[in-house]
Protein backbone atom coordinates (compact mmCIF):
# COMPACT_ATOMS: atom_id res chain seq x y z
CA UNK A 1 0.00 0.00 0.00
CA UNK A 2 2.87 1.93 0.49
CA UNK A 3 3.15 4.56 -2.09
CA UNK A 4 -0.36 4.48 -3.45
CA UNK A 5 -2.28 7.79 -4.01
CA UNK A 6 -5.85 7.53 -2.50
CA UNK A 7 -7.52 6.55 -6.74
CA UNK A 8 -5.17 4.00 -6.61
CA UNK A 9 -6.03 2.66 -2.76
CA UNK A 10 -10.08 3.15 -4.44
CA UNK A 11 -9.13 1.30 -7.61
CA UNK A 12 -6.97 -1.60 -5.87
CA UNK A 13 -9.70 -2.47 -3.42
CA UNK A 14 -12.73 -2.23 -5.94
CA UNK A 15 -10.54 -4.61 -8.26
CA UNK A 16 -9.84 -6.78 -5.40
CA UNK A 17 -13.49 -6.88 -4.55
CA UNK A 18 -14.47 -7.32 -8.14
CA UNK A 19 -11.53 -10.17 -8.92
CA UNK A 20 -13.16 -12.13 -6.23
CA UNK A 21 -16.65 -11.97 -7.10
CA UNK A 22 -15.50 -12.89 -10.95
CA UNK A 23 -13.42 -15.54 -10.41
CA UNK A 24 -13.83 -17.42 -6.97
CA UNK A 25 -15.22 -21.02 -7.01
CA UNK A 26 -16.83 -19.88 -3.67
CA UNK A 27 -19.05 -17.55 -5.56
CA UNK A 28 -21.48 -20.20 -5.63
CA UNK A 29 -24.88 -21.34 -5.40
CA UNK A 30 -24.19 -24.58 -4.90
CA UNK A 31 -26.59 -26.64 -6.50
CA UNK A 32 -25.25 -29.67 -9.10
CA UNK A 33 -24.66 -27.06 -12.08
CA UNK A 34 -22.45 -24.92 -9.74
CA UNK A 35 -24.09 -21.84 -10.97
CA UNK A 36 -22.17 -18.75 -9.73
CA UNK A 37 -24.07 -16.55 -6.87
CA UNK A 38 -23.32 -13.11 -7.94
CA UNK A 39 -22.74 -10.94 -10.81
CA UNK A 40 -20.09 -8.37 -11.58
CA UNK A 41 -20.52 -6.51 -7.99
CA UNK A 42 -20.54 -2.23 -8.10
CA UNK A 43 -18.29 -0.78 -5.19
CA UNK A 44 -18.63 2.49 -3.58
CA UNK A 45 -16.86 4.33 -0.79
CA UNK A 46 -17.90 7.03 2.05
CA UNK A 47 -16.00 8.79 4.52
CA UNK A 48 -16.26 7.88 8.33
CA UNK A 49 -17.17 11.64 9.33
CA UNK A 50 -20.16 11.78 6.52
CA UNK A 51 -23.04 13.24 8.38
CA UNK A 52 -25.47 10.65 7.01
CA UNK A 53 -23.84 8.06 9.99
CA UNK A 54 -25.12 10.36 13.10
CA UNK A 55 -28.33 11.23 11.01
CA UNK A 56 -29.13 7.44 11.36
CA UNK A 57 -29.47 7.88 14.98
CA UNK A 58 -32.48 9.46 14.37
CA UNK A 59 -34.10 7.60 11.36
CA UNK A 60 -32.84 4.11 11.76
CA UNK A 61 -32.53 3.78 15.58
CA UNK A 62 -30.44 5.11 18.82
CA UNK A 63 -28.03 2.04 18.35
CA UNK A 64 -27.07 2.49 14.67
CA UNK A 65 -23.23 2.51 14.41
CA UNK A 66 -21.66 5.08 13.22
CA UNK A 67 -18.13 3.84 11.04
CA UNK A 68 -16.06 5.04 14.25
CA UNK A 69 -18.08 2.80 16.79
CA UNK A 70 -17.77 -0.31 14.79
CA UNK A 71 -13.98 0.02 14.11
CA UNK A 72 -13.40 0.96 17.92
CA UNK A 73 -15.72 -2.48 19.02
CA UNK A 74 -13.18 -4.51 16.46
CA UNK A 75 -10.20 -2.74 18.10
CA UNK A 76 -10.91 -1.44 21.26
CA UNK A 77 -7.70 -0.57 22.22
CA UNK A 78 -6.70 1.86 19.44
CA UNK A 79 -8.01 5.26 18.80
CA UNK A 80 -9.17 6.55 15.70
CA UNK A 81 -11.01 9.58 14.51
CA UNK A 82 -13.82 9.42 12.53
CA UNK A 83 -11.97 11.15 8.99
CA UNK A 84 -9.62 9.05 9.22
CA UNK A 85 -12.17 5.86 8.11
CA UNK A 86 -13.41 4.92 4.56
CA UNK A 87 -16.71 2.91 4.63
CA UNK A 88 -16.23 0.58 1.84
CA UNK A 89 -19.38 -0.85 0.40
CA UNK A 90 -20.70 -3.38 -2.44
CA UNK A 91 -23.61 -4.92 -4.52
CA UNK A 92 -23.76 -7.86 -5.27
CA UNK A 93 -26.36 -8.20 -8.58
CA UNK A 94 -28.41 -11.13 -8.71
CA UNK A 95 -27.73 -12.99 -12.15
CA UNK A 96 -29.48 -13.10 -14.64
CA UNK A 97 -30.80 -17.09 -14.70
CA UNK A 98 -31.77 -16.17 -10.47
CA UNK A 99 -34.09 -12.97 -12.18
CA UNK A 100 -35.35 -14.66 -15.19
CA UNK A 101 -36.62 -17.61 -12.60
CA UNK A 102 -37.86 -15.82 -10.27
CA UNK A 103 -39.84 -13.15 -12.67
CA UNK A 104 -41.96 -16.11 -13.36
CA UNK A 105 -42.74 -16.94 -9.62
CA UNK A 106 -46.63 -15.60 -8.29
CA UNK A 107 -46.28 -16.78 -4.24
CA UNK A 108 -42.91 -18.18 -3.89
CA UNK A 109 -39.34 -17.95 -4.72
CA UNK A 110 -37.68 -20.24 -7.13
CA UNK A 111 -35.20 -22.52 -6.25
CA UNK A 112 -32.24 -20.46 -7.57
CA UNK A 113 -33.58 -16.95 -5.50
CA UNK A 114 -33.69 -19.31 -2.22
CA UNK A 115 -30.04 -20.35 -2.80
CA UNK A 116 -28.63 -17.02 -3.58
CA UNK A 117 -30.72 -15.54 -0.28
CA UNK A 118 -28.48 -18.86 1.88
CA UNK A 119 -25.61 -19.73 0.40
CA UNK A 120 -25.46 -16.34 -1.77
CA UNK A 121 -25.44 -14.66 1.85
CA UNK A 122 -22.64 -16.76 2.80
CA UNK A 123 -20.59 -15.53 0.04
CA UNK A 124 -21.53 -12.23 1.02
CA UNK A 125 -19.96 -13.22 4.41
CA UNK A 126 -16.49 -14.84 2.88
CA UNK A 127 -16.24 -11.42 0.68
CA UNK A 128 -16.27 -9.18 3.38
CA UNK A 129 -13.90 -11.62 5.54
CA UNK A 130 -11.93 -11.56 2.57
CA UNK A 131 -11.53 -7.66 2.12
CA UNK A 132 -10.64 -7.83 5.80
CA UNK A 133 -7.84 -10.51 4.98
CA UNK A 134 -6.46 -8.50 2.14
CA UNK A 135 -6.59 -4.50 3.65
CA UNK A 136 -5.04 -6.31 6.84
CA UNK A 137 -2.27 -7.80 4.51
CA UNK A 138 -1.41 -4.34 3.18
CA UNK A 139 -1.20 -2.92 7.23
CA UNK A 140 -4.68 -1.74 6.85
CA UNK A 141 -6.78 -2.17 9.67
CA UNK A 142 -10.50 -3.30 8.86
CA UNK A 143 -13.62 -4.55 10.14
CA UNK A 144 -17.16 -5.66 8.52
CA UNK A 145 -19.41 -4.34 11.27
CA UNK A 146 -22.16 -7.30 10.44
CA UNK A 147 -19.42 -9.85 11.89
CA UNK A 148 -18.89 -8.26 15.15
CA UNK A 149 -20.47 -10.37 17.70
CA UNK A 150 -21.81 -7.04 19.00
CA UNK A 151 -24.05 -6.79 15.82
CA UNK A 152 -27.43 -7.67 16.17
CA UNK A 153 -31.07 -6.78 14.73
CA UNK A 154 -33.26 -4.73 16.90
CA UNK A 155 -37.01 -3.26 17.19
CA UNK A 156 -37.79 -0.23 15.94
CA UNK A 157 -40.50 2.11 16.16
CA UNK A 158 -40.62 3.58 12.95
CA UNK A 159 -39.26 0.27 10.69
CA UNK A 160 -40.36 -2.34 12.58
CA UNK A 161 -37.22 -4.66 12.58
CA UNK A 162 -33.80 -2.29 11.95
CA UNK A 163 -29.78 -3.58 12.63
CA UNK A 164 -26.91 -1.76 14.31
CA UNK A 165 -25.41 -1.93 11.12
CA UNK A 166 -27.82 -1.40 7.48
CA UNK A 167 -25.53 -2.71 4.58
CA UNK A 168 -28.52 -1.01 2.43
CA UNK A 169 -27.83 2.53 4.66
CA UNK A 170 -23.79 1.98 4.06
CA UNK A 171 -24.29 1.30 0.17
CA UNK A 172 -26.88 4.63 0.31
CA UNK A 173 -24.01 6.79 1.95
CA UNK A 174 -21.65 5.04 -0.54
CA UNK A 175 -23.00 6.79 -3.35
CA UNK A 176 -24.50 3.34 -4.59
CA UNK A 177 -28.42 3.51 -4.45
CA UNK A 178 -31.85 5.47 -3.03
CA UNK A 179 -34.52 3.42 -1.50
CA UNK A 180 -38.01 1.98 -3.31
CA UNK A 181 -41.38 1.48 -2.28
CA UNK A 182 -40.40 -1.99 -1.09
CA UNK A 183 -37.40 -0.31 1.07
CA UNK A 184 -34.83 -2.42 -1.43
CA UNK A 185 -32.10 0.11 -2.40
CA UNK A 186 -32.30 0.35 -5.81
CA UNK A 187 -28.65 0.71 -7.70
CA UNK A 188 -27.16 1.06 -11.23
CA UNK A 189 -27.46 -2.59 -11.01
CA UNK A 190 -31.19 -2.52 -9.74
CA UNK A 191 -32.54 -3.90 -6.69
CA UNK A 192 -32.41 -7.65 -7.21
CA UNK A 193 -29.15 -7.73 -4.83
CA UNK A 194 -27.42 -7.99 -1.86
CA UNK A 195 -24.71 -5.54 -0.22
CA UNK A 196 -22.15 -6.00 2.09
CA UNK A 197 -19.48 -3.52 3.92
CA UNK A 198 -16.40 -3.04 5.46
CA UNK A 199 -14.83 -0.13 7.54
CA UNK A 200 -10.83 0.38 7.29
CA UNK A 201 -8.55 2.68 8.29
CA UNK A 202 -7.53 4.68 5.47
CA UNK A 203 -8.49 7.75 3.48
CA UNK A 204 -10.40 7.55 0.30
CA UNK A 205 -12.63 10.10 -1.64
CA UNK A 206 -16.23 9.77 -0.99
CA UNK A 207 -17.80 8.17 -4.29
CA UNK A 208 -20.24 11.01 -5.89
CA UNK A 209 -23.66 10.40 -4.46
CA UNK A 210 -25.46 11.33 -7.90
CA UNK A 211 -28.78 11.42 -6.06
CA UNK A 212 -30.32 14.50 -3.49
CA UNK A 213 -33.00 12.40 -1.60
CA UNK A 214 -33.05 8.89 0.01
CA UNK A 215 -35.72 7.63 -3.08
CA UNK A 216 -34.87 9.78 -6.05
CA UNK A 217 -34.78 6.72 -8.13
CA UNK A 218 -38.13 5.12 -6.94
CA UNK A 219 -40.69 6.20 -9.63
CA UNK A 220 -43.25 6.14 -6.57
CA UNK A 221 -41.70 8.89 -4.87
CA UNK A 222 -40.29 10.97 -7.96
CA UNK A 223 -43.30 10.62 -10.24
CA UNK A 224 -46.16 9.06 -8.38
CA UNK A 225 -46.23 5.84 -10.81
CA UNK A 226 -45.14 2.67 -10.92
CA UNK A 227 -46.04 0.92 -8.01
CA UNK A 228 -45.32 -2.22 -9.50
CA UNK A 229 -43.48 -3.84 -6.30
CA UNK A 230 -47.10 -3.40 -4.43
CA UNK A 231 -48.83 -5.90 -7.35
CA UNK A 232 -46.31 -8.61 -7.28
CA UNK A 233 -46.13 -9.39 -3.05
CA UNK A 234 -48.15 -12.29 -2.97
CA UNK A 235 -49.83 -11.47 0.52
CA UNK A 236 -50.14 -7.87 0.14
CA UNK A 237 -47.62 -6.37 2.79
CA UNK A 238 -46.55 -3.49 0.31
CA UNK A 239 -48.87 -0.27 -0.23
CA UNK A 240 -48.58 3.43 -0.87
CA UNK A 241 -47.26 3.33 2.51
CA UNK A 242 -44.96 1.56 2.27
CA UNK A 243 -43.75 -2.15 4.07
CA UNK A 244 -45.42 -4.02 6.18
CA UNK A 245 -42.46 -5.85 7.94
CA UNK A 246 -44.97 -8.29 9.98
CA UNK A 247 -46.59 -9.22 7.00
CA UNK A 248 -43.59 -9.38 4.82
CA UNK A 249 -41.70 -11.43 7.50
CA UNK A 250 -44.17 -13.84 8.24
CA UNK A 251 -44.40 -15.00 4.57
CA UNK A 252 -40.86 -14.88 4.57
CA UNK A 253 -40.19 -16.51 7.63
CA UNK A 254 -42.68 -18.95 8.04
CA UNK A 255 -44.62 -19.57 4.82
CA UNK A 256 -41.58 -19.40 2.26
CA UNK A 257 -39.23 -21.72 4.28
CA UNK A 258 -41.52 -24.49 5.04
CA UNK A 259 -41.75 -24.30 1.28
CA UNK A 260 -38.13 -23.86 1.29
CA UNK A 261 -37.28 -27.01 3.28
CA UNK A 262 -39.82 -29.06 2.01
CA UNK A 263 -38.88 -28.59 -1.66
CA UNK A 264 -35.57 -27.68 -2.25
CA UNK A 265 -34.11 -29.38 1.25
CA UNK A 266 -32.36 -26.94 2.96
CA UNK A 267 -33.10 -24.76 5.75
CA UNK A 268 -33.68 -21.41 3.98
CA UNK A 269 -35.57 -18.37 3.84
CA UNK A 270 -36.46 -16.49 1.17
CA UNK A 271 -38.91 -14.50 -1.03
CA UNK A 272 -37.95 -11.89 -3.32
CA UNK A 273 -40.27 -11.38 -5.67
CA UNK A 274 -41.16 -7.33 -5.24
CA UNK A 275 -37.23 -7.35 -6.63
CA UNK A 276 -38.26 -8.89 -9.82
CA UNK A 277 -40.44 -8.33 -12.94
CA UNK A 278 -40.68 -4.55 -11.66
CA UNK A 279 -39.32 -1.78 -13.79
CA UNK A 280 -36.10 -1.49 -11.08
CA UNK A 281 -35.02 -5.04 -10.92
CA UNK A 282 -32.22 -4.50 -12.84
CA UNK A 283 -31.43 -0.68 -13.15
CA UNK A 284 -32.30 2.81 -12.15
CA UNK A 285 -36.07 2.99 -14.00
CA UNK A 286 -37.13 5.75 -16.11
CA UNK A 287 -40.20 7.53 -15.81
CA UNK A 288 -41.73 5.93 -19.09
CA UNK A 289 -41.10 2.65 -17.27
CA UNK A 290 -43.91 3.45 -14.48
CA UNK A 291 -46.92 3.55 -16.87
S1 LIG B 1 -41.31 -1.24 -8.49
FE1 LIG B 1 -41.69 0.94 -8.90
S2 LIG B 1 -42.69 1.73 -7.03
FE2 LIG B 1 -41.73 -0.24 -6.51
S3 LIG B 1 -39.70 0.32 -5.72
FE3 LIG B 1 -39.46 -0.08 -7.92
S4 LIG B 1 -39.67 1.92 -8.90
FE4 LIG B 1 -40.48 2.12 -6.81
S1 LIG C 1 -40.21 -9.92 0.07
FE1 LIG C 1 -42.08 -11.03 -0.62
S2 LIG C 1 -43.51 -10.89 1.10
FE2 LIG C 1 -41.93 -9.34 1.43
S3 LIG C 1 -42.73 -7.46 0.51
FE3 LIG C 1 -41.49 -8.45 -1.07
S4 LIG C 1 -42.93 -9.72 -2.24
FE4 LIG C 1 -43.94 -9.18 -0.28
Amino acid sequence: MAGRNSNDKAAWITELIRDWVNTSPENTLRNKAGDRAWDDPLVGFSCGDDAYWESFREHVGPYHWTPAEAFMLAFPNGNVSPERLTVVSWVLPQTGATKLDTRKEKTYPPESWARARFYGEAVNEKLRMHVVAELAKAGIRAAAPVLLPQWSRMPSEKFTFASKWSERHAAFVSGLGTFGLSDGLITPRGKAMRTGSVVAELEIPATPRPYKGHQDYCLWFSHKTCKKCVARCPVHALSEKGHDKIVCSKHVHDTCKAYIVERFGFEGYACGLCQTAVPCESGIPSPGEGK
